[in-house]
């Protein structure tokens, strides 16, 4: 899928002065040109595939060079990668709530506990804080400032 520029291009800046966040440094998602690691959510927003393409760069924090992620290789990480993930923490969360008192149920018909409706919380938030784990997967790219007015001059593109 090809990567959209709006004109003029939509960037987002960390707020003056902003450190990372716990969560931002939990998911992992870093500035290839610093490390610094950057908010997943503002980053995930410049993904051609899923952010919908909300905006085309996050300026770094740190050296202010401008990322976005390219979506490269998404079939392969969503196959090799996210798919395991959610169905290895599901099933995980499912067979040890059954185990835990309070957070289960018992079934009649199927002679079985299952989790409750906690319990199946408990399996969802699971999943998504592993699926934000896979953020660290992602291939971040960089443009200079330069290079994204020459994009604002050039008007609405496909690259
Ligand atoms: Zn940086």
């Amino acid at each position: 899928m090809a990567r959209h520029v709006h004109s003029p291009p939509k960037v987002t800046k960390p707020q003056l002065g902003e450190r990372p966040s716990w969560w931002s440094q939990f998911t992992g998602i870093r500035c290839p040109n610093c490390g610094r690691p950057q908010s997943p959510g503002r980053m995930l927003a410049t993904n051609p595939n899923w952010g919908r393409n909300r905006s085309d760069f996050h300026m770094c924090g740190g050296c202010g060079r401008y990322l976005f992620l390219t979506g490269e290789r998404r079939l392969r990480r969503f196959f090799l990668l996210h798919l395991p993930v959610f169905f290895g923490v599901g099933l995980t969360g499912f067979s040890v709530l059954r185990n835990i008192g309070g957070l289960n149920i018992y079934r009649d018909a199927r002679e079985a506990y299952e989790p409750n409706f906690l319990g199946f919380l408990i399996i969802c938030a699971s999943i998504n804080i592993a699926l934000n784990l896979t953020g660290r997967f992602e291939i971040v790219g960089t443009a200079t400032s330069p290079e994204t007015n020459k994009l604002d001059a050039q008007g609405d593109q496909e690259s």
